[in-house]
């Protein structure tokens, strides 16, 4: 397997919503020549528990507790430069929410949990007049001031 199908298959194992940002994110970054590899993205639990030991022996610089880490829910990935700068790798990647919480214990390790959906999500439809004044029979209180602000702005009276 070459580099592009490793880092396709690695993004397949992450989040359905935010494989866009790992796409985008891998794309710049090889169009400007800070090309990486995906080493890790999904971990199950046994290989948690493996990363874990290997952290309390101080073979490596850094796990996550068992059940704690990203990589297990499908959000985090690993990688590898091959060319370029992790400085820029990094900067690209800030631009698509994807963030690198532990610089300088665990510099290769990115996390998804702040990504952002690619489009906005539609914003509900504004009520009809009608609509309104038949919410407004049954709402009370705080609920029933709402409607008929809403029915001022409507109107304009
Ligand atoms: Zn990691």
């Amino acid at each position: 397997m070459n580099r592009e199908q490793q880092n396709e298959k690695k993004i397949g194992e992450l989040k359905n919503d935010v494989q866009w940002a790992a796409r985008g994110w891998r794309d710049e970054c090889d169009s400007t020549n800070n090309k990486f590899l995906i080493t890790e993205a999904y971990r199950s639990y046994e290989n948690q528990m493996i990363a874990w030991g290997k952290y309390q022996r101080g073979e490596i610089a850094a796990a996550a507790y068992p059940g704690t880490s990203l990589h297990q829910k499908w959000l985090a990935v690993d990688i590898y430069v091959i060319s370029g700068t992790l400085s820029k790798i990094v900067s690209i990647a800030e631009q698509y929410g994807i963030s690198r919480p532990l610089p300088t214990r665990d510099p290769c390790h990115f996390e998804f949990c702040h990504v952002q959906p690619p489009t906005p999500i539609n914003p509900p439809p504004t009520p009809t007049l009608p609509q309104l004044r038949n919410a407004l029979k049954w709402a009370k209180g705080i609920r029933a001031s709402s409607i008929l602000r809403a029915i001022k702005r409507l109107t304009g009276r």
